[in-house]
């Protein structure tokens, strides 16, 4: 299937994935990619998968800290302390 979508590059030379692309491709935050250059086409390939663990709360790729074999962000952790006290 060809699809094209485009996205402008940011003032600091960013490049955002469309969101549709990393669903289909099951590209998740801090994979990373491979830029193959040919002529004047850029082939972007998935080189690795992050191996940080999901939040088993908000499912971001965090470090995390384990708790009864869940893993849990800083962030997630925080707000149930907060909701407890
Ligand atoms: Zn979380």
């Amino acid at each position: 299937m060809t699809q094209e979508l485009t996205r402008p590059i940011d003032d600091l030379y960013r490049l955002h994935l469309p969101k549709e692309l990393r669903k289909a491709l099951d590209w998740d935050a801090l994979d990373t990619i491979s830029f193959t250059q040919e002529g004047n086409t850029v082939i972007l390939n998935l080189y690795e998968k992050n191996s940080i663990p999901k939040c088993a709360v908000c499912q971001k790729p965090e470090r995390a800290i384990r708790v009864s074999q869940k893993d849990i962000c800083s962030e997630c952790l925080d707000k149930a302390v907060v909701q407890i006290m």
